[in-house]
């Protein structure tokens, strides 16, 4: 009988999603799948939100609530591999990503994970087992769990390494409905939770990680978002508190900004006084980055620019620090607008250019080069074999060059 074909199956458990990705192990070709095929490749994630709970509150009752995560994992990855046709004896590796900090003994914890299902270590700090099972039903093959941005990080700079970029320089920054930040280095994942100043004391946005004020609040899809609306609110239910906020914003910027003016004038403050609900898709429509200069809505372009402006200054930030020279951004707010990358690109120069020093020439941000297929490497390039990684890099390439709007469309929520 012919040997079968190795693969190494990638494993992306995310907030709403859990994913499945098995990659041909010489070559890192992906099994893709239309989006007729996605029952395959798509579980819901053992967190997603049902009402006050979680989905995995309801599954597995048997099962200690400790165990319940590793068990659930197992059990799709068996579902998987059935519907995918392949054996068990086929997986060589398994690379697992994870939305949250890992913790020693292989465990994580995110902002959006419950504490029920993790342990305490002796530090007092909280994890979630997500590989103890598969660990235990695959005991020969390599296994792998790391942060999703950090994994995301790791395989992009496999594919700038192939530029002749020091993967250790470069970063990978997501923003979706959340940000997030990972490189291979990992040594900095929570790069949305960085707190912003700069912000009208009477407006501060508190984020989901139970903070106020980080980057994420902000500068998120649903940060921008959420600034629309609190501004929107203030414009209309406190007059005198709005003048504050515009006088600041002024200040803040150092021109006058006649923000009520443009607000007067805004689609989007028609739509919200109506009770239409906005979204940050129609803010970034009506921003009209791509048209001239005319045409645009001025609020909307106000929201989109100063969120640029502070997601450039964390990049600085972070560029300084941890010696970054290449940025490439993903997420669905970028992909779906990469003319916002190019605004943060800017703003990210104006600020080089306005301040030149010894310590660094210059950062360039831009497009993740995978795009879409970021994610789909991120968890498989834990655990690929060295000897294969030029031939896994040729793919990646063939694939981000080649747009497959099918595969573009799905797995990525809608904001
Ligand atoms: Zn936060």
């Amino acid at each position: 009988m012919p040997m079968r074909e190795p693969y190494i199956v990638g494993i992306d458990l995310g907030a709403t999603q859990l994913r499945f990705i098995a990659a041909k192990s010489k070559t890192g070709e992906i099994r893709k799948s239309g989006p007729e095929d996605k029952g395959k490749y798509f579980f819901p994630s053992p967190f997603k939100k049902m009402g006050e709970g979680f989905l995995i509150d309801n599954l597995l009752k048997k099962i200690p609530l400790h165990e319940r995560t590793s068990v659930y994992l197992y059990e799709k990855l068996n579902i998987f591999l059935k519907k995918s046709a392949l054996k068990k004896s086929q997986v060589k590796a398994i690379g697992i990503s994870v939305p949250g900090r890992i913790l020693p003994g292989n465990k994580f914890m995110g902002a959006n994970t419950p504490f029920t299902y993790a342990t305490k270590d002796r530090y007092g700090n909280y994890g979630i087992d997500v590989m103890g099972t598969i660990k235990r039903e695959f005991k020969e093959i390599k296994i792998a769990l790391d942060n999703d941005c950090n994994c995301a990080g790791l395989a992009q700079g496999l594919y700038y390494k192939s530029l002749g970029i020091d993967p250790h320089t470069t970063f990978y920054i997501t923003i979706s409905t959340g940000i997030g930040g990972g490189g291979p280095r990992r040594d900095l994942d929570e790069v949305g939770h960085i707190p912003v100043d700069g912000g009208f004391p009477g407006l501060i946005p508190r984020c989901g990680c139970g903070a106020y004020g980080c980057l994420e609040a902000y500068a998120s899809g649903e940060g921008i978002l959420n600034q629309a609306l609190n501004i929107l609110r203030l414009y209309r239910e406190d007059k005198r508190m709005f003048k504050q906020f515009e006088t600041y914003e002024s200040m803040r910027l150092n021109k006058p900004l006649h923000l009520s003016e443009k607000i007067l004038v805004s689609h989007l403050e028609r739509e919200y006084s109506r009770g239409r609900q906005l979204s940050t898709k129609l803010i970034f429509r009506k921003a009209a980055l791509d048209k001239e200069k005319t045409g645009f809505d001025p609020f909307a372009r106000y929201l989109v620019e100063t969120a640029a402006v502070r997601t450039a200054k964390i990049i600085v930030a972070i560029s300084y620090i941890h010696g970054l020279e290449r940025i490439g951004i993903g997420g669905s707010v970028a992909l779906e607008n990469p003319r916002y990358v190019e605004l943060i690109s800017a703003e990210v120069n104006r600020i080089f250019w306005k301040t030149p020093h010894i310590l660094q020439r210059e950062v360039k941000v831009e497009l993740s080069p995978l795009g879409y297929y970021v994610n789909d490497y991120g968890a498989l390039s834990l655990v690929l074999d060295h000897k294969d990684i030029d031939q896994w890099v040729a793919t990646m390439k063939k694939l981000a060059n080649t747009k497959n709007e099918t595969f573009m469309t799905f797995g990525h929520k809608e904001i």
